[in-house]
């Protein structure tokens, strides 16, 4: 999951990037509206935290021209006042919801996941599966047969990218910037060894094995083909 920050405060900034990335996300982070706009028009973001007063371009109008261009990806706006207007402005203009500052960021990091529930499964849909194996989202577990797996946050983030595109071949490159949010450098075996941990967790002692090597491709989940 992939989310923009635009925030100018540069200590806000940084600490909803360094808690959200420990949290498993991958985030950019814009410091001002004008280089905001453009990541939110040019990237592919799973949601978008969006500081109202920003110095040059301010909030309402990165949303208005997202919202203008047919982008709809869910915004959560941060407004430092508590205020009806600002609040109402917002949501009509396409917000999703919102956050007065000073907000804890486990309200912040709970918005969060609720938005991305909406955004990506509109029938309120929590868990994912494939075969026995259970991924829930709102309680940030995993379950195989019923046994709880404990798995770090990125192998959680990676077990849900596969989950999510079950049945795809997921090149190395494109799980290195879902997940590690980096380019891929063939030198790093990253991927490679964040596999085989997951593999020992969610495959072995367990039939089908469900996560899959496609020779010279990448990976995939699935629970038809066997190796
Ligand atoms: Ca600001």
């Amino acid at each position: 999951m992939k989310l923009l920050i635009v925030e100018d405060e540069i200590k806000i900034g940084e600490y909803l990037r360094q808690g959200l990335a420990e949290a498993g996300f991958v985030v950019d982070l814009a410091r001002n509206g004008r280089n905001g706009q453009h990541l939110a028009m040019t990237g592919h973001y799973d949601l978008l935290i969006l500081d109202v007063m920003l110095p040059d371009i301010d909030g309402w109008r990165v949303l208005k021209s997202l919202r203008e261009s047919g982008n709809p990806v869910p915004v959560l706006f941060l407004t430092a006042r508590d205020n009806v207007d600002d609040r109402v402005k917002g949501l009509e203009l396409g917000a999703d919801d919102y956050l007065v500052k000073p907000f804890a960021f486990a309200e912040l990091l709970a918005r969060v996941r609720t938005l991305l529930r909406r955004g990506t499964a509109p029938t309120t849909e929590t868990t994912l599966k494939i075969a026995d194996l259970e991924l829930d989202l709102a309680r940030r577990r995993v379950n195989r047969t019923g046994q709880r797996i404990h798995l770090s946050v990125k192998e959680f983030a990676l077990l849900e990218l596969l989950m999510r595109r079950q049945g795809e071949v997921l090149p190395r490159s494109l799980i290195a910037s879902q997940v590690w949010d980096m380019n891929f450098d063939s030198d790093t075996n990253v991927i490679d060894v964040a596999i085989r941990r997951l593999r020992a967790k969610i495959d072995d002692g367990f039939e089908p094995r469900l996560i899959h090597t496609v020779r010279g491709m990448g990976y995939m989940l699935d629970a038809e083909t066997g190796n």
